[in-house]
Formats: C-alpha cells, structure tokens, sequence
C-alpha cells in the first residue's frame, strides 16, 4: 500500500476538503510542488492556480486563489483565500469573469486597477482549468 496522509482546504467560506489523499500538487511561489505521504514539515504560501488531488488513484482538481500550506505530522493544511472542487465550479460565471477582466486589462484606462484585473483573470483561468480538464 502506498499510503495516505490527511488534507484539509479551509477556505473563508468554511471547510472545502477534508480527506485522506494518496498525492497531492499544489501550485507553489516557484512552480509546483508535489506532497507524498510522510512528507517532512514545511509552510509554503500559495498561487492562483489548480490543486490535483490523487485519491483512491484517481485524480480530483480544485481551483485555488493563493493561500498559505502547512505540512507535518503526515497532514496538509490550505488556508485558501478561496478554492472550489472542480465540480462545484460554475463555468459561466468563470468565463464571464475571465471576460470582464480581459476587457479591463485591455481599456488601458487610467480608472482601471490593473493589478486587481490581472488578478481576477488569474483566477477565473485557474477555475476554467480545474473545470474542464475533469471533462477530459
Ligand atoms: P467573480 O467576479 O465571478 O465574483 P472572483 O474571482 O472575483 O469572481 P472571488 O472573489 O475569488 O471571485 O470569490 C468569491 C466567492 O465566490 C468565493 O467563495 C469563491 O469560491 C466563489 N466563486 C467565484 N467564482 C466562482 C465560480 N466560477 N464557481 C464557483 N464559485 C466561485
């Protein structure tokens, strides 16, 4: 048996996940970073981008706006700014977000927040990502 060790996503909205994994990529400062079971301690700050959980060997994506990882003790906590399971992903909301804020990024309007726009499009990408490679 290859082993499991716990996850657990806490979001503002409340507790996301909370599960024995088998694998687990997260999308850290420097690129991904891959957490196997007896993983040794480490706290990593986290990017807009998608989360592959491997469970039961099958492979599940969440969408994650940055957060903060805590491993030890053969545990994983994700203080997420947000996060959705892949299936819980509203696709039209995420393209129209995705939209919006590719129309800010290109009015180049003085009124614009830039940074704020460049980060929604960041995370409806991330969601778009999570959502549909489930499909696949
Ligand atoms: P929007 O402009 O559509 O609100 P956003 O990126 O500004 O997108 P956030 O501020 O990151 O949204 O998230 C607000 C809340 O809505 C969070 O709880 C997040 O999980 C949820 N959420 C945002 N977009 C989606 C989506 N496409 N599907 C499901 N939940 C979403």
């Amino acid at each position: 048996m290859a082993g499991s060790f716990t996850l657990n996503v806490v979001s503002p909205n409340g507790a996301i996940f909370n599960d024995e994994v088998e694998f687990l990529v997260v999308p850290g400062e420097d690129g991904e970073l891959g957490i196997l079971p007896n993983h040794s301690p480490l706290m990593a700050t986290l990017n807009i981008g998608v989360i592959r959980i491997t469970q039961n060997g099958k492979v599940n994506r969440m969408a994650l706006s940055g957060g903060f990882m805590e491993v030890g003790g053969n545990k994983v906590t994700l203080l997420a700014e947000s996060a959705e399971l892949a299936d819980t992903i509203d696709i039209v909301r995420a393209k129209a977000a995705k939209e919006r804020a590719e129309q800010r990024l290109a009015s180049k309007s003085a009124e614009i927040d830039m940074v704020r726009a460049e980060l929604a499009l960041l995370r409806a990408v991330a969601r778009l990502k999570a959502a549909e490679i489930t499909k696949h």
